[in-house]
């Protein structure tokens, strides 16, 4: 398959890329391409200018004075995956950016380009011509060829990296118009036509991870058909603080992924560990609330039902593996 054709213009800085963007309001901003370039193929998006951030080097992870890990956007994720820094105050980052893809994609893709990746569907990540009359609501027409009746898109967000860095709590500065910072779970709109709360001419410039308690447990569960070059089948990231005793869960995170076209916090399955001493018997009582508190979409040949039973069952291995990293004694260990 060809790419059509595109005028490319390399930005020097995100300052230049947002100059660039207001220049051309129809242009694709490209970072490692992995995403941007396939769809391209696929005819979903044709801009006629690219705007490239390939040339931006990244900046090294560092730590401010407050003990926040600040991350460049352009981070490839083998980067990510390799940083000492990322291995010790966000290891299920580092987990999550190896599970992506293949190594070769690792090498080119970048951090904010996994975050700001398009929602996906199998009806809607395939050239159209051959077999589909009508356009589907994604690519700006009336019809959803995977619910017929469905009044609406319901495609799906994929990333990897995005479940870690909401339990994480990271927030993520945009330049555009003005400059901002928000908590990246506000990134994200839950509408699969346009998942991302940002203008076409805004640019993720930096992420930002709070520093967590001394005490924290974390850990990333992906489940995939396949070990390797495989899309989530859904994917859960559990941040659990706890207090100084050690066994009890002062505040709990857990991010699900690919079950909407947003990642989902599961806020009542949280609230079920705060406060509380850590056992396994908790953790699966947590992990059945976790699945009725979210309905996910079926995708990609997965029914609800299975997908529903991947989300308990990788709540449930992503809060015992976080567990395991936590200093307190009595907790039965996973070869116990
Ligand atoms: C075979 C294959 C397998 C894959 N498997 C996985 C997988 O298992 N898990 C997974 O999560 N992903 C997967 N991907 C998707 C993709 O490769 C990754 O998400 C990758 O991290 C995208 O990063 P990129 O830099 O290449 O993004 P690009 O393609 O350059 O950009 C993607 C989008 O992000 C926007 N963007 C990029 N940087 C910024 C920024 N700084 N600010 C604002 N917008 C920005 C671009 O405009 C574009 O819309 C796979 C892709 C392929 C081709």
């Amino acid at each position: 398959m060809h790419l059509p054709r595109f005028r490319h213009l390399s930005a020097a800085s995100f300052d230049e890329a947002v100059r660039l963007l207001n220049e051309y309001p129809a242009a694709g901003l490209m970072a490692g391409g992995t995403d941007l370039l396939p769809r391209m193929k696929y005819r979903l998006t044709s801009p006629e200018v690219i705007i490239s951030l390939r040339t931006l080097s990244a900046d090294s992870p560092s730590v401010t004075p407050e003990g926040d890990l600040v991350l460049d956007p352009m981070m490839t994720l083998t980067a990510v995956n390799r940083s000492d820094m990322v291995r010790e105050r966000a290891p299920l980052l580092s987990e999550a950016a190896q599970r992506v893809a293949s190594r070769e994609i690792r090498n080119m893709a970048t951090l904010g380009g996994n975050l700001c990746q398009e929602t996906r569907c199998l009806y809607y990540n395939q050239r159209h011509s051959y077999q589909f009359v009508e356009p589907c609501y994604k690519r700006g027409g009336e019809i959803c060829y995977f619910i017929p009746k469905g009044k609406k898109c319901r495609a799906v967000f994929m990333a990897d990296t995005a479940p870690p860095l909401i339990s994480l709590g990271a927030q993520i500065k945009i330049i555009g118009q003005e400059v901002r910072q928000i908590p990246l779970e506000d990134l994200y709109t839950s509408e699969a036509e346009k998942p991302l709360a940002m203008a076409s001419g805004e640019v993720i410039s930096q992420i930002l991870i709070p520093n967590g308690p001394g005490n924290r447990g974390a850990a990333f569960s992906k489940s995939s058909l396949r070990g390797g070059l495989e899309f989530a089948t859904l994917s859960v990231a559990a941040v659990l603080d706890m207090e100084d005793d050690g066994g009890t869960c002062s505040r709990a995170r857990i991010t699900i992924g690919a079950v909407s076209a947003a990642p989902l916090r599961v806020r009542k399955a949280e609230s079920a560990l705060t406060g509380k001493r850590l056992s396994k018997e908790l953790f699966s009582q947590v992990a059945d609330q976790a699945a009725v508190e979210i309905r996910p979409i079926p995708h990609h040949g997965h029914t609800r039902a299975y997908l529903t039973e991947c989300l308990r069952a990788g709540t449930r291995h992503a809060l015992c593996s976080a567990a395991e990293g936590i200093d307190f004694p009595g907790f039965p260990r996973s070869r116990e």
